[in-house]
Protein backbone atom coordinates (compact mmCIF):
# COMPACT_ATOMS: atom_id res chain seq x y z
CA UNK A 1 0.00 0.00 0.00
CA UNK A 2 1.32 3.46 -0.67
CA UNK A 3 0.74 6.38 1.80
CA UNK A 4 0.30 10.50 1.44
CA UNK A 5 1.22 12.55 4.11
CA UNK A 6 -2.17 14.69 4.99
CA UNK A 7 0.15 17.60 5.39
CA UNK A 8 -2.23 19.08 8.10
CA UNK A 9 -1.89 16.62 10.89
CA UNK A 10 0.55 14.64 9.14
CA UNK A 11 -0.97 11.20 9.74
CA UNK A 12 0.05 9.07 6.44
CA UNK A 13 -3.29 8.09 5.05
CA UNK A 14 -3.24 4.83 2.63
CA UNK A 15 -3.77 6.21 -1.16
CA UNK A 16 -6.88 3.59 -1.00
CA UNK A 17 -10.11 4.65 1.05
CA UNK A 18 -12.63 2.60 1.94
CA UNK A 19 -16.21 3.99 1.06
CA UNK A 20 -18.72 2.43 3.21
CA UNK A 21 -21.83 3.89 1.23
CA UNK A 22 -23.03 0.30 -0.05
CA UNK A 23 -21.61 -2.24 1.84
CA UNK A 24 -22.71 -6.10 0.42
CA UNK A 25 -26.42 -7.05 1.19
CA UNK A 26 -28.77 -9.78 2.09
CA UNK A 27 -29.99 -11.09 -1.27
CA UNK A 28 -27.75 -9.23 -3.76
CA UNK A 29 -25.41 -6.68 -4.09
CA UNK A 30 -26.51 -2.78 -3.54
CA UNK A 31 -26.89 -1.64 -7.18
CA UNK A 32 -28.50 1.63 -8.49
CA UNK A 33 -32.04 2.27 -7.72
CA UNK A 34 -32.12 -0.27 -5.07
CA UNK A 35 -34.31 0.33 -2.63
CA UNK A 36 -33.75 -2.45 0.03
CA UNK A 37 -31.67 -0.85 2.48
CA UNK A 38 -32.45 -2.81 5.14
CA UNK A 39 -30.07 -6.03 5.08
CA UNK A 40 -26.39 -5.20 5.28
CA UNK A 41 -24.39 -8.83 4.96
CA UNK A 42 -22.65 -7.98 8.27
CA UNK A 43 -20.68 -10.91 7.71
CA UNK A 44 -19.46 -10.64 4.27
CA UNK A 45 -19.31 -6.77 5.23
CA UNK A 46 -16.33 -7.73 8.09
CA UNK A 47 -14.54 -10.18 6.37
CA UNK A 48 -14.05 -6.77 3.81
CA UNK A 49 -13.46 -4.50 6.36
CA UNK A 50 -10.65 -6.21 8.39
CA UNK A 51 -9.35 -7.52 4.77
CA UNK A 52 -8.59 -4.06 3.98
CA UNK A 53 -7.30 -3.15 7.24
CA UNK A 54 -4.98 -6.26 6.64
CA UNK A 55 -3.66 -5.31 3.62
CA UNK A 56 -3.05 -1.78 4.66
CA UNK A 57 -5.43 0.24 4.32
CA UNK A 58 -6.17 3.08 6.91
CA UNK A 59 -9.11 5.30 5.66
CA UNK A 60 -12.37 4.46 5.82
CA UNK A 61 -15.42 6.94 5.30
CA UNK A 62 -19.16 6.30 6.33
CA UNK A 63 -21.68 9.29 6.69
CA UNK A 64 -24.35 9.51 9.23
CA UNK A 65 -27.22 9.18 5.83
CA UNK A 66 -25.49 5.80 4.56
CA UNK A 67 -28.22 3.42 5.54
CA UNK A 68 -26.70 1.23 8.63
CA UNK A 69 -23.02 2.04 7.45
CA UNK A 70 -22.08 3.14 10.42
CA UNK A 71 -23.51 0.94 12.49
CA UNK A 72 -22.14 -1.49 10.75
CA UNK A 73 -18.27 -0.21 10.90
CA UNK A 74 -18.60 0.43 14.49
CA UNK A 75 -19.74 -3.36 14.97
CA UNK A 76 -17.03 -4.62 12.50
CA UNK A 77 -14.30 -2.14 14.82
CA UNK A 78 -15.28 -2.80 18.07
CA UNK A 79 -15.53 -6.58 17.64
CA UNK A 80 -11.68 -6.74 16.10
CA UNK A 81 -10.50 -4.59 18.34
CA UNK A 82 -9.16 -1.80 15.16
CA UNK A 83 -10.48 1.25 16.45
CA UNK A 84 -6.62 3.04 16.89
CA UNK A 85 -5.23 1.96 14.34
CA UNK A 86 -7.60 3.45 11.65
CA UNK A 87 -9.12 6.74 10.49
CA UNK A 88 -12.72 7.16 10.68
CA UNK A 89 -14.32 9.57 8.64
CA UNK A 90 -18.26 10.10 8.97
CA UNK A 91 -20.53 13.23 8.21
CA UNK A 92 -23.24 15.75 9.54
CA UNK A 93 -26.09 14.85 7.72
CA UNK A 94 -26.99 18.73 6.62
CA UNK A 95 -30.03 18.25 5.20
CA UNK A 96 -31.04 18.02 8.70
CA UNK A 97 -29.68 20.49 10.62
CA UNK A 98 -31.23 23.97 11.29
CA UNK A 99 -29.93 25.06 14.60
CA UNK A 100 -26.82 24.20 16.96
CA UNK A 101 -29.00 20.99 18.87
CA UNK A 102 -29.28 19.35 15.56
CA UNK A 103 -25.35 19.27 15.14
CA UNK A 104 -25.20 17.80 18.74
CA UNK A 105 -27.57 15.32 17.92
CA UNK A 106 -26.69 13.57 14.60
CA UNK A 107 -23.25 14.12 15.96
CA UNK A 108 -24.03 12.22 18.98
CA UNK A 109 -25.61 9.68 17.28
CA UNK A 110 -22.81 9.16 14.52
CA UNK A 111 -20.29 8.82 17.85
CA UNK A 112 -22.92 6.50 19.37
CA UNK A 113 -23.13 3.85 15.97
CA UNK A 114 -19.44 3.71 15.49
CA UNK A 115 -18.97 2.78 19.08
CA UNK A 116 -16.22 5.23 19.53
CA UNK A 117 -15.67 8.52 21.53
CA UNK A 118 -14.01 10.55 18.78
CA UNK A 119 -14.20 11.22 14.79
CA UNK A 120 -10.72 11.43 12.98
CA UNK A 121 -12.12 13.24 10.29
CA UNK A 122 -15.29 14.69 10.40
CA UNK A 123 -17.46 16.22 7.54
CA UNK A 124 -19.98 18.59 7.15
CA UNK A 125 -21.89 16.81 4.33
CA UNK A 126 -22.39 18.38 0.95
CA UNK A 127 -21.85 21.71 1.27
CA UNK A 128 -22.97 23.23 -2.42
CA UNK A 129 -22.45 26.66 -2.37
CA UNK A 130 -21.10 29.62 0.17
CA UNK A 131 -24.73 30.77 1.12
CA UNK A 132 -25.60 27.49 2.62
CA UNK A 133 -21.94 28.14 4.55
CA UNK A 134 -22.83 31.19 6.14
CA UNK A 135 -26.76 30.03 6.92
CA UNK A 136 -24.17 26.93 8.65
CA UNK A 137 -22.16 29.91 10.46
CA UNK A 138 -25.26 31.80 11.68
CA UNK A 139 -26.67 28.88 13.29
CA UNK A 140 -22.84 28.55 15.19
CA UNK A 141 -21.27 25.76 13.80
CA UNK A 142 -17.81 27.26 13.62
CA UNK A 143 -17.86 27.54 17.66
CA UNK A 144 -19.54 24.41 17.90
CA UNK A 145 -16.94 22.84 15.72
CA UNK A 146 -14.51 24.38 18.36
CA UNK A 147 -15.57 23.21 21.27
CA UNK A 148 -15.89 19.71 19.97
CA UNK A 149 -12.43 19.86 19.05
CA UNK A 150 -11.43 21.43 22.28
CA UNK A 151 -13.24 18.31 23.91
CA UNK A 152 -10.95 15.70 21.66
CA UNK A 153 -14.32 14.28 20.02
CA UNK A 154 -13.03 15.58 16.48
CA UNK A 155 -9.66 15.71 15.31
CA UNK A 156 -9.92 17.05 11.91
CA UNK A 157 -13.15 19.27 10.27
CA UNK A 158 -13.70 18.92 6.45
CA UNK A 159 -16.22 19.05 3.80
CA UNK A 160 -17.54 17.23 1.02
CA UNK A 161 -19.01 19.60 -1.79
CA UNK A 162 -21.49 19.17 -5.27
CA UNK A 163 -21.16 22.59 -6.27
CA UNK A 164 -19.28 25.15 -8.56
CA UNK A 165 -15.66 25.56 -8.90
CA UNK A 166 -16.77 29.36 -7.74
CA UNK A 167 -18.66 28.58 -4.96
CA UNK A 168 -15.91 26.01 -4.00
CA UNK A 169 -13.22 28.35 -3.78
CA UNK A 170 -15.17 30.70 -1.58
CA UNK A 171 -16.01 27.98 0.97
CA UNK A 172 -11.78 27.10 1.03
CA UNK A 173 -10.87 30.35 1.60
CA UNK A 174 -13.57 31.42 4.30
CA UNK A 175 -12.41 28.92 6.55
CA UNK A 176 -9.09 26.76 8.58
CA UNK A 177 -10.61 23.43 6.94
CA UNK A 178 -8.00 20.72 7.57
CA UNK A 179 -9.18 18.58 4.44
CA UNK A 180 -11.78 18.46 1.96
CA UNK A 181 -14.09 15.82 -0.03
CA UNK A 182 -14.69 16.39 -3.95
CA UNK A 183 -16.00 14.20 -6.39
CA UNK A 184 -13.29 13.73 -9.44
CA UNK A 185 -12.56 11.30 -12.36
CA UNK A 186 -11.39 11.21 -15.84
CA UNK A 187 -14.44 11.37 -17.30
CA UNK A 188 -14.95 15.03 -16.82
CA UNK A 189 -11.88 16.67 -14.93
CA UNK A 190 -13.83 20.32 -14.84
CA UNK A 191 -17.02 19.29 -13.17
CA UNK A 192 -17.20 20.94 -10.31
CA UNK A 193 -14.71 21.81 -8.14
CA UNK A 194 -12.36 19.94 -10.70
CA UNK A 195 -8.86 19.77 -11.12
CA UNK A 196 -8.65 23.59 -10.43
CA UNK A 197 -10.45 23.06 -7.12
CA UNK A 198 -8.07 20.26 -6.39
CA UNK A 199 -5.14 22.08 -6.98
CA UNK A 200 -6.17 24.88 -5.03
CA UNK A 201 -6.83 23.11 -2.39
CA UNK A 202 -4.31 20.93 -1.91
CA UNK A 203 -1.62 23.41 -1.62
CA UNK A 204 -3.46 23.58 1.91
CA UNK A 205 -5.05 20.79 2.71
CA UNK A 206 -5.34 17.15 1.80
CA UNK A 207 -7.84 16.31 -0.52
CA UNK A 208 -10.02 13.54 -0.75
CA UNK A 209 -11.16 11.65 -3.84
CA UNK A 210 -15.08 10.23 -4.03
CA UNK A 211 -16.37 8.99 -6.99
CA UNK A 212 -13.29 8.03 -8.58
CA UNK A 213 -15.57 5.23 -10.44
CA UNK A 214 -18.66 7.40 -11.42
CA UNK A 215 -20.74 4.69 -9.45
CA UNK A 216 -19.11 1.93 -11.27
CA UNK A 217 -19.70 3.24 -14.64
CA UNK A 218 -16.19 3.83 -15.33
CA UNK A 219 -15.79 -0.01 -13.72
CA UNK A 220 -17.67 -2.14 -15.53
CA UNK A 221 -20.58 0.01 -17.44
CA UNK A 222 -18.03 1.38 -19.82
CA UNK A 223 -19.39 0.70 -23.63
CA UNK A 224 -17.63 -2.31 -25.49
CA UNK A 225 -15.31 0.50 -27.24
CA UNK A 226 -13.79 2.73 -24.81
CA UNK A 227 -12.99 -1.13 -22.86
CA UNK A 228 -11.11 -2.46 -26.09
CA UNK A 229 -9.55 1.18 -26.28
CA UNK A 230 -7.61 0.08 -22.72
CA UNK A 231 -7.56 -3.32 -23.35
CA UNK A 232 -5.40 -2.61 -26.39
CA UNK A 233 -3.40 -0.10 -24.83
CA UNK A 234 -2.83 -2.21 -21.56
CA UNK A 235 -4.32 -5.58 -20.95
CA UNK A 236 -3.34 -6.52 -17.74
CA UNK A 237 -5.04 -3.25 -16.66
CA UNK A 238 -8.42 -2.90 -15.90
CA UNK A 239 -10.89 -0.29 -16.64
CA UNK A 240 -11.43 0.53 -12.95
CA UNK A 241 -7.62 0.19 -12.16
CA UNK A 242 -7.10 2.90 -15.32
CA UNK A 243 -9.62 5.16 -13.90
CA UNK A 244 -7.72 4.78 -10.24
CA UNK A 245 -4.30 5.97 -11.72
CA UNK A 246 -5.21 8.34 -13.61
CA UNK A 247 -6.22 10.18 -10.20
CA UNK A 248 -2.86 8.45 -8.86
CA UNK A 249 -1.07 10.31 -11.17
CA UNK A 250 -1.93 13.71 -9.66
CA UNK A 251 0.46 14.08 -6.39
CA UNK A 252 -2.63 16.44 -5.43
CA UNK A 253 -5.27 13.41 -4.44
CA UNK A 254 -4.18 12.16 -0.97
CA UNK A 255 -6.93 9.31 -0.89
CA UNK A 256 -9.20 7.98 -3.00
CA UNK A 257 -12.35 6.58 -1.49
CA UNK A 258 -13.81 3.30 -3.57
CA UNK A 259 -16.72 1.81 -2.90
CA UNK A 260 -15.56 -1.76 -2.85
CA UNK A 261 -18.43 -5.00 -1.75
CA UNK A 262 -16.67 -7.61 -2.77
CA UNK A 263 -12.80 -9.50 -2.00
CA UNK A 264 -12.06 -9.58 -5.55
CA UNK A 265 -12.77 -5.53 -6.20
CA UNK A 266 -10.57 -4.76 -3.18
CA UNK A 267 -7.91 -7.27 -4.02
CA UNK A 268 -7.75 -5.52 -7.46
CA UNK A 269 -8.02 -2.20 -5.90
CA UNK A 270 -4.88 -2.66 -3.28
CA UNK A 271 -2.95 -4.56 -6.04
CA UNK A 272 -3.22 -1.16 -8.34
CA UNK A 273 -2.93 0.82 -5.08
CA UNK A 274 0.50 -0.24 -4.33
CA UNK A 275 1.53 0.96 -7.37
CA UNK A 276 0.01 4.44 -7.33
CA UNK A 277 2.92 6.88 -7.31
CA UNK A 278 2.39 10.30 -9.26
CA UNK A 279 3.68 10.50 -12.82
CA UNK A 280 2.76 6.92 -13.34
CA UNK A 281 1.36 7.83 -16.60
CA UNK A 282 3.00 8.40 -19.88
CA UNK A 283 1.67 10.40 -22.72
CA UNK A 284 0.15 7.88 -24.51
CA UNK A 285 -1.86 6.60 -21.66
CA UNK A 286 -3.05 10.27 -21.31
CA UNK A 287 -4.19 10.32 -25.23
CA UNK A 288 -6.08 6.50 -24.37
CA UNK A 289 -7.96 8.47 -21.89
CA UNK A 290 -8.71 11.46 -24.01
CA UNK A 291 -10.09 8.81 -27.04
CA UNK A 292 -12.35 6.75 -23.68
CA UNK A 293 -13.68 10.70 -22.66
CA UNK A 294 -15.68 11.17 -26.44
CA UNK A 295 -16.73 7.67 -26.26
CA UNK A 296 -18.79 8.10 -22.93
CA UNK A 297 -19.76 11.97 -23.86
CA UNK A 298 -21.35 10.15 -27.16
CA UNK A 299 -22.83 7.46 -25.20
CA UNK A 300 -23.89 8.17 -21.33
CA UNK A 301 -26.73 10.92 -21.63
CA UNK A 302 -27.52 11.35 -18.15
CA UNK A 303 -24.77 11.86 -15.64
CA UNK A 304 -26.39 9.97 -12.56
CA UNK A 305 -24.08 8.31 -10.46
CA UNK A 306 -26.91 6.15 -8.76
CA UNK A 307 -26.03 7.53 -5.43
CA UNK A 308 -29.75 7.58 -4.22
CA UNK A 309 -29.70 10.73 -2.65
CA UNK A 310 -32.82 11.88 -4.64
CA UNK A 311 -34.68 8.17 -3.23
CA UNK A 312 -37.08 7.51 -2.31
CA UNK A 313 -39.71 9.71 -4.20
CA UNK A 314 -42.91 9.56 -3.15
CA UNK A 315 -44.67 8.73 -6.32
CA UNK A 316 -42.83 5.93 -6.87
CA UNK A 317 -40.27 6.56 -9.82
CA UNK A 318 -37.05 4.79 -9.19
CA UNK A 319 -35.06 7.41 -10.98
CA UNK A 320 -31.75 5.72 -10.71
CA UNK A 321 -32.75 3.01 -12.33
CA UNK A 322 -34.63 4.80 -14.89
CA UNK A 323 -31.07 6.99 -15.72
CA UNK A 324 -29.59 3.85 -15.87
CA UNK A 325 -31.31 2.06 -18.41
CA UNK A 326 -31.85 4.88 -20.19
CA UNK A 327 -27.71 5.00 -20.54
CA UNK A 328 -27.94 1.35 -21.80
CA UNK A 329 -30.08 1.84 -24.25
CA UNK A 330 -27.42 4.36 -25.99
CA UNK A 331 -24.53 2.07 -24.43
CA UNK A 332 -24.96 -1.04 -24.74
CA UNK A 333 -28.13 -1.05 -27.34
CA UNK A 334 -32.12 -0.24 -27.18
CA UNK A 335 -32.42 -4.31 -26.73
CA UNK A 336 -30.37 -4.08 -23.58
CA UNK A 337 -31.84 -1.11 -22.15
CA UNK A 338 -35.32 -1.97 -22.36
CA UNK A 339 -34.50 -4.93 -21.08
CA UNK A 340 -33.65 -3.32 -17.94
CA UNK A 341 -35.62 -0.92 -17.95
CA UNK A 342 -38.68 -3.58 -17.93
CA UNK A 343 -36.75 -5.09 -14.60
CA UNK A 344 -35.42 -2.38 -12.78
CA UNK A 345 -39.00 -0.67 -13.24
CA UNK A 346 -41.50 -3.54 -12.68
CA UNK A 347 -43.16 -1.91 -15.72
CA UNK A 348 -45.98 -5.02 -15.22
CA UNK A 349 -46.02 -5.95 -11.62
CA UNK A 350 -48.58 -4.39 -9.35
CA UNK A 351 -46.65 -1.57 -8.14
CA UNK A 352 -44.50 -0.09 -10.65
CA UNK A 353 -41.54 2.73 -11.10
CA UNK A 354 -40.83 3.97 -14.26
CA UNK A 355 -40.52 7.68 -15.45
CA UNK A 356 -44.16 8.14 -16.49
CA UNK A 357 -45.24 8.15 -12.92
CA UNK A 358 -43.16 10.96 -12.47
CA UNK A 359 -45.74 14.26 -11.42
CA UNK A 360 -42.82 16.31 -11.84
CA UNK A 361 -42.96 17.76 -8.26
CA UNK A 362 -39.14 18.62 -8.04
CA UNK A 363 -38.68 17.38 -4.46
CA UNK A 364 -36.32 15.22 -5.87
CA UNK A 365 -34.23 17.95 -7.34
CA UNK A 366 -33.01 19.64 -4.58
CA UNK A 367 -30.63 16.21 -3.28
CA UNK A 368 -28.96 15.52 -6.15
CA UNK A 369 -25.56 16.16 -5.81
CA UNK A 370 -25.09 15.93 -9.54
CA UNK A 371 -27.71 18.84 -9.95
CA UNK A 372 -29.40 16.74 -12.34
CA UNK A 373 -32.15 18.36 -13.62
CA UNK A 374 -34.62 14.88 -13.24
CA UNK A 375 -37.93 16.28 -14.30
CA UNK A 376 -36.64 17.11 -17.75
CA UNK A 377 -34.28 13.81 -17.79
CA UNK A 378 -37.40 11.33 -17.09
CA UNK A 379 -39.20 13.02 -19.68
CA UNK A 380 -36.56 12.31 -22.52
CA UNK A 381 -36.41 8.73 -20.40
CA UNK A 382 -40.28 8.63 -21.01
CA UNK A 383 -39.94 8.94 -24.27
CA UNK A 384 -37.42 6.64 -25.21
CA UNK A 385 -38.01 3.97 -23.08
CA UNK A 386 -42.27 3.97 -23.02
CA UNK A 387 -43.05 4.39 -27.27
CA UNK A 388 -46.40 3.54 -27.54
CA UNK A 389 -45.94 -0.42 -28.50
CA UNK A 390 -44.38 -0.61 -25.25
CA UNK A 391 -46.97 0.90 -23.91
CA UNK A 392 -49.66 -1.10 -25.10
CA UNK A 393 -47.44 -4.38 -24.31
CA UNK A 394 -47.43 -3.36 -20.65
CA UNK A 395 -50.96 -2.87 -20.60
CA UNK A 396 -51.56 -6.04 -22.01
CA UNK A 397 -49.59 -7.74 -19.88
CA UNK A 398 -51.09 -5.90 -16.49
CA UNK A 399 -54.65 -7.09 -17.88
CA UNK A 400 -53.38 -10.39 -18.36
CA UNK A 401 -51.50 -10.85 -14.80
CA UNK A 402 -54.77 -9.12 -13.36
CA UNK A 403 -53.26 -5.05 -12.83
CA UNK A 404 -55.02 -3.28 -15.12
CA UNK A 405 -56.57 -0.80 -12.72
CA UNK A 406 -53.63 -1.23 -9.82
CA UNK A 407 -51.88 2.42 -9.21
CA UNK A 408 -48.99 2.36 -7.01
CA UNK A 409 -50.20 1.85 -3.48
S1 LIG B 1 -40.08 15.31 -9.66
FE1 LIG B 1 -40.86 13.29 -10.25
S2 LIG B 1 -39.25 11.88 -9.69
FE2 LIG B 1 -38.84 13.79 -8.59
S3 LIG B 1 -39.83 13.48 -6.58
FE3 LIG B 1 -41.32 14.52 -7.91
S4 LIG B 1 -42.51 12.84 -8.82
FE4 LIG B 1 -40.65 11.92 -7.97
S1 LIG C 1 -29.34 12.06 -6.61
FE1 LIG C 1 -28.82 12.54 -8.75
S2 LIG C 1 -26.95 11.36 -9.15
FE2 LIG C 1 -27.85 10.51 -7.29
S3 LIG C 1 -29.18 8.81 -8.01
FE3 LIG C 1 -30.47 10.62 -7.91
S4 LIG C 1 -30.38 11.50 -9.97
FE4 LIG C 1 -28.66 10.08 -9.79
Amino acid sequence: MQYRKDKKSGNELSVLGFGCMRFPRKGGRHSAGSQNFSAIDLKKTEQLLMEAVEQGVNYFDTAYLYPKSEESVGTVFEKNNVREKVYIATKLPLIFCHNRNDFDRFFTKSLDRLKTSYIDYFLLHMLTNFNQWEQLRAWGVESWITEQKKLGKIRYIGFSYHGSLQEFLKIIDSYPWEFTQIQYNYSDENFQAGITGLKKAAETMPVIIMEPLLGGKLATGLPEKAVQLFKNANPTLSPAAWALNWIWNQIEATVILSGMNTLEQLHENVQTANNAVPGLLSTEDMTVFQKVREVLNSTYKIHCTGCNYCMPCSHGVNIPACFSAYNTSFALGMSLGMQQYTTSTAVTSKQTHGASLCTKCGACETHCPQHLPIREHLEQVRKRMEPWWFRFGVRTARIFLGHSRAKNS
